[in-house]
């Protein structure tokens, strides 16, 4: 069983190794802004305050967010290991994650540049229904036919928060909150650093630095 933390400045592709990773060992992915998106689509009174938040490119308040970690993390489908995507996402998440498991293995960090990061958030295209995600403007990232997902024909969307400005919005709050809390694990000595940028090539990293 092994227990992975993926770091990494949004739209690095923390979301596809997460799902490689899922499908190659078994494991359960746990992607926090998965988890708010579907929040937000049960219309409910949290639904309008979150939505707005995350379109600010600002984090969502550390109390919900514990609250949700700290429930799926107690949940009964995690003996083969875990991949969280998305948390913690700053040093006060990194402490409390400390007090709800102390069953993590490594944390892998990918690192990518601002400039990458912005051409591929600003063309994402996602599918909703089996989360592959696409590019409309990398040509080797397209879907086949326009809009339509290679894999399960579902329909292709935008993401609310996949914009220039709230990506330079989250980018400075993945410098100023994230990006410390690689000095946390580093002194931990469970910090590994992937500096790649071809998905399969980061992938055979992640199995290398899990096996
Ligand atoms: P993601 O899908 O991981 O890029 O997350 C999308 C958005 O959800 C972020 O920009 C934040 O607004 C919110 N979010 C995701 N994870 C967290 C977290 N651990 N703490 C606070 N907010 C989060």
């Amino acid at each position: 069983m092994k227990n992975i933390i993926l770091i990494a400045p949004p739209g690095a592709g923390k979301g596809t190794q997460a799902k490689m990773l899922c499908s190659k060992f078994n494991m359960v992915h746990i992607s926090v802004g998965d988890l708010l998106r579907s929040e937000i689509e049960k219309g409910n009174d949290l639904s309008e305050s979150l939505k707005q938040r995350m379109q600010s490119g600002k984090l969502v308040e550390d109390e919900l967010i514990l609250k949700i970690m700290e429930k799926r993390l107690n949940e009964s489908d995690l003996d083969n290991g875990f991949i969280l995507d998305g948390f913690p996402r700053n040093i006060n998440q990194a402490i409390n994650l400390d007090k709800i498991t102390d069953k993590i293995d490594a944390v892998i960090y990918l690192e990518v540049s601002k400039e990458e990061l912005e051409r591929r958030i600003v063309g994402r295209l996602v599918c909703k229904t089996c989360g592959a995600s696409y590019s409309e403007l990398i040509e080797e990232l397209m879907p086949i036919n326009n809009n339509i997902c290679d894999k399960c024909n579902s329909k292709l969307e935008k993401r609310i928060d996949d914009t220039v400005e709230i990506f330079n919005n989250r980018y400075n709050t993945y410098l100023e909150e994230t990006y410390p809390i690689l000095e946390f694990y580093k002194e931990k000595n469970k910090l590994y650093t992937i500096n790649l940028l071809d998905k399969d090539e980061i992938f055979n990293e992640i199995v290398k630095i899990i096996s």
